[in-house]
């Protein structure tokens, strides 16, 4: 390993399935100092200087619990940052975001502010299956099934990975990408409801343990599962039942909590 290799670290901003609590965030996990995977209500626990410091964020979907902090990013650092904070998402993403929100009815268009030439946001689309470099930094981004243009992300640093999918129910076209990515060590993954909803979560795209333990059997049983978005009130139910696969642990990802890849 080369002296100069240095850990990429990964910050549980948010990552409940809706609000109630101070533990109860939305999606937002942050990579190192500058890169965010989604925007939830997460977003809020970071200060001023630390909401300066992000340059890139990677959209998995369009949802809100997803993105409503973006709006309040932008606005948050305009005029106290160099250069545009890079929106990284599938085409499809971007035309949503632009369409319904940044549209200056809900909120103003900040690719425009202060103007077109120097905006404080830059929308970048993203290609499914081509590594976005950023330093020692690989991010890739795959389908899965959830809403429309939604992407799960592979972030790579100089010595280990982990698979960030976002929303998402069985995706099997997924998995194949992932077999040979031998510094794959973390897969946190969607699992927001019980066994007893099972009907709406196939309804809404997301799991619930039956279905998700079904997905990953094709996974290495030595890559740790986390579970994020779980619904609010049902979080001790899912993980309990997750527990009747006696082939893996699966943890609850938390919030505040740090790992080094
Ligand atoms: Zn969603
Ligand atoms: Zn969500």
């Amino acid at each position: 390993m080369p002296a100069m290799e240095r850990a990429m670290k990964l910050h549980i901003l948010g990552c409940a399935g809706g609000i109630g609590g101070r533990e109860r965030l939305t999606t937002c996990l942050r990579v190192d100092e500058d890169v965010l995977l989604d925007v939830g209500t997460g977003i809020a626990d970071l200060d001023i200087d630390a909401l300066v410091r992000i340059d890139h964020v990677f959209l998995t979907h369009s949802h809100l619990d997803h993105v409503a902090g973006l709006a309040f990013l932008v606005d948050a650092v305009q005029g106290k940052r160099q250069g545009a904070i890079t929106v990284h998402a599938t085409p499809k993403v971007i035309d949503i975001l632009k369409k319904h929100v940044f549209n200056w009815a809900i909120w103003p268009d900040f690719a425009a502010i202060p103007d077109h030439e120097n905006p404080v946001l830059r929308w970048q689309p993203i290609a499914h299956g081509a590594a976005v470099a950023l330093g020692e930094r690989l991010i890739t981004a795959w389908p899965v099934n959830h809403t429309v243009g939604s992407s799960a992300y592979w972030v790579r640093g100089s010595r280990d990975g982990f698979l960030f999918t976002g929303d998402m129910c069985t995706t099997p076209a997924l998995w194949p990408h992932l077999a040979n990515e031998k510094l794959l060590s973390k897969v946190i993954v969607d699992c927001s409801f019980t066994n007893v909803d099972r009907e709406l979560a196939d309804k809404s795209m997301h799991f619930c343990p039956q279905t998700l333990i079904e997905e990953i059997k094709v996974l290495p049983v030595g890559v740790d599962i986390l579970i994020y978005h779980l619904k609010p009130g049902q979080e001790e139910s899912i993980m309990q039942e997750l527990q009747s696969d006696g082939a893996r642990r699966y943890v609850a990802v938390r919030r505040g909590e740090t790992f080094e890849f």
